[in-house]
């Protein structure tokens, strides 16, 4: 599945060479050279991994990761570090300023790319291929199909991402806001009372097999799927 992937790195050559691959993987990359800028993008599109260089002509990379993480708006982003640097002591500072994982230059473009599927599929693992399967109920992200015990069930394209979101979050609650802002996505300006209409359609594309009741309304608070 693709990503909105912010790469932060001030050297060319290895800001091309990190663009690339991440695009012909299929996600979506946009290029910062220094922490303002990263900051500027950050606020314009909210990325789904950040790729953050820790020597930048500004700040240290690992500054602006102690930024981020403070920020309600970038604190549950993923941070991989970028460093040459190799010591233990590095790793840990790097690791306690708030990044996710850390990546030592030099470094195949093939081992960046396994750890941000890894660190996507931890923090945020409604981003990732994997199929997911609850109580006969399957969803096949790459696929996009959704049968339950083997039928295939008819979901529209938000039912779809509501549900995967649902899955790879089974048994706790989301409000209608926090719906909105991991389903919609954040700067798109929907109504609450859209979350309720897709759910509702969700539950008739699920009824067939019956899957309709592990979506539970909790009153007062959101929704919950039941796993
Ligand atoms: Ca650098």
């Amino acid at each position: 599945m693709s990503s909105d992937i912010l790469v932060v790195e001030d050297e060319p050559a290895i800001q091309e060479l990190i663009a690339v691959n991440l695009e012909h993987a299929g996600h979506r990359v946009q290029r910062a050279h220094t922490a303002a800028e990263a900051d500027a993008m950050i606020r314009e599109v909210r990325p789904d991994v950040i790729v953050l260089d820790w020597m930048l002509p500004d700040i240290a990379g690992t500054a602006l990761a102690r930024r981020l993480r403070s920020d309600t708006r970038s604190k549950d982003i993923p941070i991989i570090m970028l460093t040459a640097r190799a010591q233990e002591r590095d790793k840990v500072e790097g690791l306690e300023s708030g990044a996710d994982d850390y990546v030592t230059k030099p470094f195949s473009p093939k081992e960046l790319l396994a750890r941000i599927k890894a660190v996507l599929r931890r923090r945020a693992p409604q981003l990732t291929d994997d199929t997911i399967e609850i109580e006969g109920l399957q969803l096949d992200p790459a696929a996009h199909r959704v049968s339950g015990r083997g039928n295939e069930l008819q979901l529209g394209p938000t039912e779809f991402k509501l549900l995967h979101f649902f899955m790879t979050h089974p048994e706790r609650v989301y409000s209608r806001v926090q719906l909105l802002d991991h389903v919609w996505g954040d700067h798109v300006f929907v109504e609450e009372r859209t979350v309720d209409v897709h759910i509702r359609r969700l539950r008739q594309a699920l009824e067939p097999t019956g899957h309709d009741r592990l979506i539970e309304t909790v009153r007062g608070s959101g929704y919950r799927l039941h796993g």
